[in-house]
């Protein structure tokens, strides 16, 4: 193959699809990653970055830069709102033989995104091309085709596969007329963001969930600026609010007084309302098209797992990817990606996800009392403690794909 019948296409410069230009890049192999946005998202989605994570960046040193601009948290806490009291708290130093990360890094995910370009900038083989649109793909041979539109009008660009990272709504999944299984919440979920320190004032770790009756609250610490950083707090919304009445000054002082009662009203810098689904794609490969990220797979972001997916998919991907290209490796390579990566995506995520709300929002006392009581006395228990952590922060749902070869496929 010549250097442009190597040719990666990228649809979508969002973190999964700008890692995967990196992990490209880095090998020689030529990228064109398009993305339709003026420049790269300013969106403060995604923070917390899991230990199973950190693990695949760690090479590039993307790991300690993350570390360096966010916030290590080795900690995170289950709270009861209508009691008040603290239910169960987990220490992630339990994994210390698990992996060389046991913490979290809390890095807001267009950090991660800067990050990653200003890698991409040391790369000649890699163009990264903001404010272009893709809207259409097809498939010939042994190469696949998109149709990009930016300001100027309408080209083609041609390479050997194309990468799908263009996010939830994703142009090359449709294309594909690929089926994006699944369900939407009917609530949706809102992010208040505060400069009150829940740390100082309230003895909360940068990582807390509070579980209430038919309710619950995310709130966790991001470094933003600089100390002394902020706290995102994120509910579910009532579906039959409107957007302005969620967003005005009088419900958004409510929410907050509602699971964080203070006398005087809170700062908000940020409020920003998210539709949330559960979805994964039915295939993550058709022919020369791959997805990765949200273009494959959505859920929650209670215990923020979405963009840790996306970064996993980007690793298995672009290792396969550069395989095949490079060393002549078999395309069914390309197979063990969907099947590895489908599964977790249904076996873990999805479903820790789900239950993940579902323990939060538990409306029969019964039922409250057993999440809680379960909570507590898996914290009490070091080995139970260690399993729980395990499934949190995604090593187990690694260690799963790892387990899974060409055989299966
Ligand atoms: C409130 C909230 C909190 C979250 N917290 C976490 C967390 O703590 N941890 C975690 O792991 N995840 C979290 N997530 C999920 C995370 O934000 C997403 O999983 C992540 O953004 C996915 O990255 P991506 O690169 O796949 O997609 P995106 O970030 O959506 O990027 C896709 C890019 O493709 C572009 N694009 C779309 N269509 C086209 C087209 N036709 N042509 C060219 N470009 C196109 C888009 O403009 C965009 O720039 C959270 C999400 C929300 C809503």
């Amino acid at each position: 193959m010549s250097g442009d019948g190597k040719r990666v296409l990228i649809a979508g410069g969002g973190p999964v699809g700008l890692l995967c230009a990196w992990l490209l890049g880095r090998r020689g192999i030529p990228v064109a990653l398009f993305d339709d946005n003026d420049q790269p998202q300013a969106d403060p989605r995604a923070a917390t970055t899991h230990p199973a994570t950190l693990e695949l960046l760690a090479d590039d040193g993307l790991a300690s830069d993350m570390a360096r601009v966010g916030l290590v948290a080795p900690i995170f806490q289950f709270w009861d709102r209508p009691s008040g009291k603290l239910v169960a708290q987990f220490d992630h130093a339990l994994l210390k033989n698990d992996t060389r990360f046991p913490y979290v890094v809390q890095c807001e995910q267009f950090k991660t995104a800067k990050l990653i370009l200003d890698h991409l900038h040391t790369l000649s083989n890699v163009e990264v091309n903001f404010g272009h649109t893709l809207t259409g793909v097809v498939q010939c041979g042994d190469a696949v085709t998109v149709r990009v539109r930016d300001a100027r009008g309408e080209t083609k660009r041609t390479g050997a596969y194309l990468i799908g990272a263009d996010g939830g709504r994703s142009a090359v999944r449709k294309e594909c007329a690929i089926e994006f299984e699944g369900f939407t919440w009917p609530e949706r979920f809102v992010v208040l963001t505060t400069p009150y320190d829940f740390d100082a004032e309230r003895g909360y770790c940068y990582r807390s969930y509070f579980a209430d009756i038919g309710a619950w609250c995310n709130c966790f610490k991001v470094s933003a600026d600089g100390p002394p950083g902020l706290w995102r707090t994120v509910y579910p919304v009532d579906p039959a609010q409107s957007d302005d009445e969620v967003m005005s000054d009088e419900s958004v002082q409510a929410r907050m007084q509602s699971f964080f009662p203070a006398p005087q009203p809170y700062e908000i810098v940020h409020r920003n309302l998210y539709v949330t689904h559960q979805r994964v794609a039915a295939r993550f490969r058709q022919g020369r098209v791959l997805l990765a990220g949200d273009a494959a797979h959505v859920n929650n972001p209670i215990g923020g797992m979405g963009l840790n997916g996306g970064i996993q998919d980007a690793a298995n991907l672009s290792g396969k990817l550069a395989q095949v290209l490079l060393d002549g490796a078999p395309e069914r390579l390309l197979d063990l990606y969907d099947r590895q990566r489908r599964t977790v995506a249904v076996e873990f995520v999805q479903q820790q996800s789900i239950a993940n709300k579902q323990r939060l929002e538990a409306r029969d006392s019964q039922a409250r009392k057993h999440n809680l009581d379960e909570l507590r006395a898996t914290a009490a228990d070091p080995e139970k403690a260690r399993q729980f952590l395990l499934r949190t922060s995604m090593i187990a749902s690694q260690r799963r794909a790892d387990a899974m070869t060409l055989e299966e496929v």
